[in-house]
């Protein structure tokens, strides 16, 4: 009898995530189910927590994951501390700016919104000028946009939020563990990461972090629910259960009061992914998702391909490039996985049909899967008769590798 389904194919995969789980993290997974009362379970939980304070550049206290894809990391925040009727403010340049809207309206907040144009970022003059108009209690903004492939600078914007005593949300479910996340000194007030992308863990979990000015405010919040605090004519209670902060941090606690039953495995898969980038050092870690991004962009421009949006502030995770003339987009990703066996991403909204995204994230993020792309886009591109320059994208990625041995 097999236990395995020899029937699922095994993929090389250059998207925004989800991407290739490294091998280790899948045997981590494989480890026994101990209960999540067991004293030995305490361990897993303290060394994850410590493994994430690493790479979220963090002394919070309060660093965990939440059980759930990396959304439930920000609708947890955002439900935590939004109340009905506060001012929140969303700057746009992407798809996963129109989530965090989604997410804080649900939560009744009023929303104020900023839109950059597709493709690039803002100036922090730009959302400093909105906060002073509108007085936000909470700044909620996306930090690598895997939908555009472009990176929002965070430091000064930070800043600024701690001197208006606004709260500062940061989505860093595409870069946390590729590319440089600094929570404590860029005045982060909670980030929310994703393991299926640069963590190189499969979906399942989000971490999270905040500091003592998010928790302060969903203590009062649960003192209100406990009744110790007089506010019933006004119900300031965190809507969810799932997703209440303070619920959930007792739980990460030696106490450990029992909230949900923890995802054991994926927990596992957690840790283990978290020590591997702790082996390779952060900033190493950093360096690496720069070089074969760089390496993947200089094959692409040898081919002839050009990318999309303004350069400044590219993800070196995520490269972004317009479809030729003539080609039909989901045609090159259809012969890419059928033939090929290698994935690539499509777009959506205002990009859909226009680009592809190829990511270069986690375990994928590696030469073998740089110059496999290359090479069987190029195959692919030119079976579907575009044109391109022959040979030349190989040739530049292997210059480039050469030289910066
Ligand atoms: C992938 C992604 C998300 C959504 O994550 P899920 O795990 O699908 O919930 C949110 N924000 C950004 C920037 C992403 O890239």
């Amino acid at each position: 009898m097999s236990y395995t389904d020899l029937s699922t194919p095994i993929r090389t995969i250059m998207t925004p995530g989800p991407v290739e789980a490294d091998p280790r993290v899948l045997r981590a997974m494989s480890t026994p189910v101990i209960g999540q009362f067991d004293p030995e379970f305490l361990k897993v939980m303290n060394e994850t927590m410590a493994l994430l304070r690493y790479s979220f550049q963090t002394d919070n206290h309060r660093t965990f994951p939440v059980d759930g894809t990396s959304r439930a990391g920000i609708e947890a925040v955002l439900c935590s501390i939004i109340e009905p009727g506060d001012k929140v403010l969303i700057p746009i340049f992407g798809r996963f700016g129109y989530l965090l809207t989604e997410i804080a309206s649900r939560c009744g907040a009023e929303i104020h919104t900023l839109e950059k144009d597709w493709g690039e970022v803002f100036y922090p003059e730009e959302v400093k000028a909105e906060m002073k108009k509108v007085n936000p209690k909470v700044v909620a903004m996306v930090h690598g946009e895997t939908s555009t492939g472009k990176m929002q600078p965070l430091k000064e914007i930070g800043q600024f939020c701690r001197e208006q005593d606004a709260l500062f949300v940061v989505d860093a479910v595409a870069t946390l563990g590729g590319v440089e996340f600094k929570t404590d000194e860029w005045c982060i007030d909670a980030a929310i990461a994703g393991t299926q992308k640069c963590l190189a863990v499969p979906s399942g979990m989000a971490p999270l972090t905040y500091n003592d000015r998010v928790e302060e405010l969903i203590l009062e919040r649960k003192d209100i629910e406990r009744g110790l605090a007089d506010d019933s004519a006004n119900d300031r209670r965190i809507q969810s259960n799932y997703f209440d902060l303070s619920q959930i941090q007792d739980y990460w606690t030696t106490d450990r009061l029992n909230h949900h039953t923890e995802a054991t495995s994926m927990l596992y898969a957690l840790r283990e992914g978290l020590r591997i980038i702790q082996e390779e050092g952060i900033e190493q870690r950093c360096e690496r998702h720069q070089f074969h991004g760089e390496a993947l962009m200089e094959g692409l421009k040898a081919m002839g391909l050009e990318l999309f949006g303004n350069q400044e502030n590219k993800m070196p995770v995520v490269t972004v490039i317009k479809v030729p003339e003539g080609i039909d987009e989901a045609q090159v990703r259809q012969t890419l996985i059928n033939e090929f066996s290698i994935e690539i991403a499509g777009a959506f909204g205002p990009l859909k049909g226009n680009v592809w995204r190829i990511g270069s994230m986690g375990f994928s993020c590696r030469k073998s899967n740089i110059l496999q792309v290359l090479s069987a886009l190029e195959a692919t591109l030119l079976y579907h008769g575009a044109d391109i320059n022959c040979g030349a994208a190989l040739q530049a990625a292997l210059a480039f590798y050469a030289e910066h041995k």
